[in-house]
C-alpha cells in the first residue's frame, strides 16, 4: 500500500491522524493476508488493527468476541463512524437474526461480531459457507484470544473449538488479539488456533499516560479521595475489597454530592446492568465496586482508578488500574495502602484449604507490598513483574515526581525491637508505642510496663512516626506479627541482628500532605470552561441517540476542540478524532457551541452570514416543503443534525417562519419553559421541565428565534 494511503483511510474512517505504535505495520501485514498474533495492553488500540483492514479488503471480516456487551458497544461506535457493522448473539430474537443475516448476504456489513459458541454451531457454519460463497470472508479476528488457553486468566472451553475455522477455511487469514502477556499463553494461542507462521507483535506494556501513586491510608483518606474525585474531569472507578465496603463508600460519596453507584456480586443482575449502563453513559461519575466490575468494560474515558483497599496481586492491579485512560489521555491510578488491609488479605489466605495455593497467594501479596512500600519508579516495578525492563525515572509516578526521603532509623528500630522483647513478645504495635512514649494508660500500668527500661525512651517521635517505623519493619521482614486475630508482635532472627547492631535500618518517610483546598479551587482556564460545555453538549447528543458519550467524540477530541476552537467546518474536520462522517453529523452543532462560547467571552468570532453547502442543501429541501424527518432521511443524516442546520439558518436570518416547523402552541409552551428554567447551555433541564414531550431540536430552534429577538 502506498505511503499515506493508509493514513488517509485512517483519517477518513476514524478521524485519527497517526497510527499508534505497531498499528500501521499490523494493518499492512493484515492486508497481505498474514496470520497475526497481537499482544497489546488494554487501550493499546487493538480493535483498529482488524477494523481498518476490514474496510480496505473486499468481503466480510468475522470478529469473535466473548462478551455481548462489548459487541453492542463496538458496533455502535462503528456505526457512528458510518461503517457497516453488525453482531449476532443471544440478545436477538430469531426474526432479528434472520434480518441481519440477510443484510450481511447483501453486503451491507464489513464487520460481523459473533460469540464463539454460535460461530462453530451446526446451524451457523452453513451460513458462513454461504457468506464466503456470495461475498467472501476476508479474515477472522479472534479477540480476547487468551481465552483458548488454560494458562490464561479467563479460559473458555468454547474457544478451543475455534480451530475448526482453520480446517474449514484454510486460506482465510486469522488475527488473534490479547492483552495477556505471558509466554505460555502466547504459545498456546498459536497452537490452539493453528496459526500459520504468524507475525507476532508484542507491544510494550508501559501505559505512558497513566500516573501511578500509592498513599498511606489513614483517617483523612476519605477526604483525600473526595478531593481526587472532585478535581477529576470525568469518570472513575473506586475498588474496595468487600461488598460492605463498597456499599458504605458509595453511600458516603452520595451524601457528599458525588454521583456514585455501587457494583458487586450481591446486587441483582438487573441492578448491576443498570448501574453499569449509567456509568458508561456518564449519568454517574463514580462506580464504587468490588473486582466483580470491569471485565468487558470498554469505556475509554475512565479518568481515575482508585484502589481504596489493597489489590491482591500485581497482575490484577495492572489489569484493574489499566481500565483508566484507554483513550491515551492522562489518567490517575492510586492505591490507598494500609497495614490493616494486609492483615485482611492474609486472613483470607489462611482460609484457603490448599497449602500450595496459600503459598502462591502469600508470594503475590509480598510483591504487592513491595510495590506499595517501594521507593523506586512504580512503572519500573510493574513492568519488571511482566519481565519487561524499564529504565526508570518515568516522570509520571509519585516516586519519580516527589521522591520520598529515605532515612536511617537504626537507633529507633533498636529501641522499638527491644521494647517488643521487654514486653515478652505478647503485645501489639499500639501498646509498644504507648510504652515507648511513656503513656500512663491503664494497660501500661497494669502490666507494670512503666517500670521497663524502654519506658518513655521514644517521646521524641510521634505515634504516627513510630507506626510508620513498625510497618516498615514488618514489611522488610525485620519483625513478625501473629495472624490469629490479635496481631501480637514477634521477633525473628533478623530482629536480633538489628538489636545487635549487625544490620542497619532505612525507612521511607512519608511526606506530609500538601494539597490544600485552595489548590482545588484553581481558577478554571477558559479552555476548561469550553471543554465543560462541549462535554455537556456531547452528553445531550448521546442521550438523544441512546449511546455512550464517547461514541460521539472522545475526550481527547473535545480537548482539541476547546484548545483550537475551530471556526469553520474545514478547521473542524482537521481535528484528530473527526472523520468524514462525524464532521457531517456533528460539525455544525459543535461549531455553534464554540461560537456561542466565544461570543459570551467577547472573543472574535468568524460570523458567517452565508450558509455553507450542507446548510444550503437542507435549506433547499426545507423550502421544497419537506419535513425534518424527510430531509434527514433523504440526506442520510440524523434528524438532530437537520435541526442544527435550521437553527444555524435562523441565526443567519434565513428562516423566519417557525410556525411551519413547530406549531404555535408548542412554541408558547417551550418559550414559557425556557423563561422558567432560564437559558443555559444545557437543554436537558428544559427538556425535563416539559416532561420530555418536545424534542431537543425544537428547544434549540426556539432558543435561536429568541436570540434573534423574533419570539
Ligand atoms: P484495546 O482493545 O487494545 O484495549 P481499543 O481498540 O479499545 O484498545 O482502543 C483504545 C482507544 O484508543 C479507543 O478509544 C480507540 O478509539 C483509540 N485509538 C485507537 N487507535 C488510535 C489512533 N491511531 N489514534 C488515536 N486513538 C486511537
Ligand atoms: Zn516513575
Amino acid at each position: 500500500m502506498q505511503t499515506h494511503t493508509l493514513e488517509k483511510a485512517l483519517k477518513h474512517y476514524f478521524g485519527y491522524d497517526t497510527f499508534r505504535p505497531g498499528q500501521r505495520q499490523i494493518v499492512e501485514q493484515a492486508l497481505q493476508n498474514r496470520d497475526l498474533l497481537i499482544v497489546m495492553p488494554t487501550g493499546g488500540g487493538k480493535s483498529l488493527c482488524f477494523q481498518l483492514p476490514a474496510l480496505l479488503k473486499p468481503g466480510l471480516t468475522v470478529v469473535v468476541s466473548p462478551l455481548i456487551s462489548l459487541m453492542q458497544d463496538q458496533v455502535d461506535a462503528l456505526h457512528d463512524n458510518g461503517i457497516g457493522a453488525t453482531f449476532l448473539n443471544s440478545s436477538l430474537n430469531s426474526w432479528q437474526v434472520r434480518h441481519r443475516e440477510e443484510a450481511i448476504l447483501n453486503g451491507k456489513s464489513k464487520l460481523l461480531y459473533v460469540a464463539p459458541e454460535r460461530l462453530v454451531s451446526e446451524r451457523f457454519l452453513p451460513f458462513l459457507d454461504l457468506v464466503k460463497h456470495q461475498i467472501g470472508i476476508n479474515s477472522f479476528a479472534i479477540d480476547e484470544a487468551h481465552c483458548v488457553s488454560e494458562w490464561g486468566h479467563d479460559f473458555r472451553p468454547e474457544y478451543r473449538q475455534l480451530r475448526i475455522l482453520r480446517k474449514r477455511y484454510p486460506d482465510t487469514p486469522i488475527m488473534a488479539l490479547t492483552a495477556t502477556a505471558t509466554e505460555r499463553v502466547r504459545k498456546d494461542i498459536i497452537e490452539q488456533l493453528t496459526l500459520h507462521e504468524p507475525n507476532i507483535h508484542i507491544a510494550s506494556f508501559n501505559r505512558k499516560n497513566l500516573y501511578y501513586e500509592v498513599r498511606p491510608k489513614h483517617k483523612n483518606s476519605y477526604t483525600e479521595l473526595l478531593w481526587e474525585i472532585k478535581q477529576a474531569k470525568g469518570a472513575g472507578i473506586v475498588y474496595c475489597l468487600s461488598r460492605k465496603g463498597v456499599d458504605e463508600l458509595a453511600f458516603k460519596l452520595q451524601k457528599d454530592a458525588i454521583k456514585a453507584l455501587p457494583y458487586h456480586a450481591g446486587l441483582t443482575d438487573e441492578e448491576r446492568a443498570e448501574n453499569q449502563t449509567r456509568f458508561i453513559r456518564d449519568d454517574v461519575q463514580v462506580m464504587v465496586a468490588t473486582i466483580a466490575f470491569g471485565m468487558g468494560i470498554n469505556k475509554p474515558d475512565v479518568r481515575f482508578v482508585v484502589h481504596y483497599d489493597l489489590p491482591r496481586n500485581l497482575e490484577s492491579y495492572y489489569q484493574e488500574s489499566g481500565r483508566a485512560g484507554r483513550d491515551g489521555e492522562p489518567s490517575r491510578c492510586v492505591i490507598y495502602f494500609s497495614f490493616g488491609d494486609i492483615k485482611k488479605i492474609e486472613w483470607g489466605i489462611d482460609q484457603k484449604p490448599d497449602e500450595q495455593e496459600q503459598m502462591i497467594a502469600r508470594q503475590q501479596l509480598r510483591r504487592v507490598i513491595d510495590y506499595a512500600e517501594g521507593t523506586e519508579c512504580r512503572r519500573t516495578m510493574q513492568l519488571s513483574y511482566f519481565g519487561e525492563y524499564f529504565a526508570g525515572n518515568c516522570g509520571n509516578c509519585d516516586n519519580c515526581c516527589s521522591p520520598k526521603p529515605v532515612e536511617d532509623w537504626t537507633i529507633e528500630a533498636m529501641k522499638f525491637l527491644s521494647c517488643v522483647a521487654r514486653c515478652k513478645e505478647k503485645f501489639g504495635i499500639n501498646h509498644i508505642i504507648d510504652v515507648l512514649r511513656g503513656s500512663r494508660g491503664q494497660k501500661v500500668l497494669q502490666n507494670k510496663h512503666d517500670e521497663l527500661s524502654t519506658y518513655g525512651i521514644g517521646k521524641d517521635k510521634t505515634a504516627e512516626e513510630w507506626k510508620n517505623l513498625a510497618r516498615s519493619l514488618l514489611n522488610q521482614g525485620l519483625l513478625e506479627q501473629t495472624t490469629d486475630g490479635y496481631a501480637v508482635l514477634k521477633l525473628n532472627a533478623l530482629s536480633w541482628e538489628v538489636m545487635r547492631r549487625q544490620r542497619s535500618v532505612s525507612i521511607a518517610i512519608p511526606k506530609k500532605e500538601t494539597t490544600t483546598l485552595a489548590e482545588t479551587n484553581l481558577k478554571k482556564a477558559g479552555f476548561e470552561l469550553l471543554f465543560d460545555r462541549l462535554r455537556q453538549l456531547r452528553k445531550q447528543i448521546a442521550d438523544e441517540h441512546s449511546v455512550p458519550p464517547y461514541v460521539i467524540f472522545h475526550d481527547s477530541t473535545l480537548k482539541l476542540m476547546a484548545q483550537v476552537q475551530p471556526q469553520s467546518l474545514a478547521e473542524f474536520g482537521e481535528i484528530s478524532g473527526v472523520g468524514a462522517r462525524k464532521l457531517e453529523q456533528y460539525g455544525e452543532i459543535f461549531l455553534a457551541e464554540i461560537q456561542a462560547y466565544r461570543q459570551e467571552q467577547g472573543l472574535a468570532v468568524a460570523k458567517s452570514t452565508t450558509p455553507n453547502t450542507t446548510q444550503l442543501i437542507t435549506w433547499e429541501y426545507y423550502e421544497q416543503g419537506l419535513s425534518i424527518e424527510e430531509i434527514a432521511q433523504k440526506r442520510n443524516l440524523q434528524p438532530s443534525t437537520i435541526w442544527g442546520h435550521l437553527a444555524e439558518l435562523i441565526g443567519m436570518g434565513k428562516i423566519v417562519d417557525l410556525d411551519r416547523i413547530i406549531d404555535p402552541e408548542r412554541q408558547q409552551l417551550i418559550v414559557k419553559a425556557i423563561k422558567e428554567v432560564g437559558v443555559t447551555n444545557a437543554l436537558k433541564p428544559i427538556y425535563e421541565y416539559l416532561d420530555e414531550k418536545v424534542n431537543y431540536g425544537e428547544i434549540r430552534l426556539v432558543i435561536s428565534f429568541m436570540r434573534q429577538g423574533i419570539l
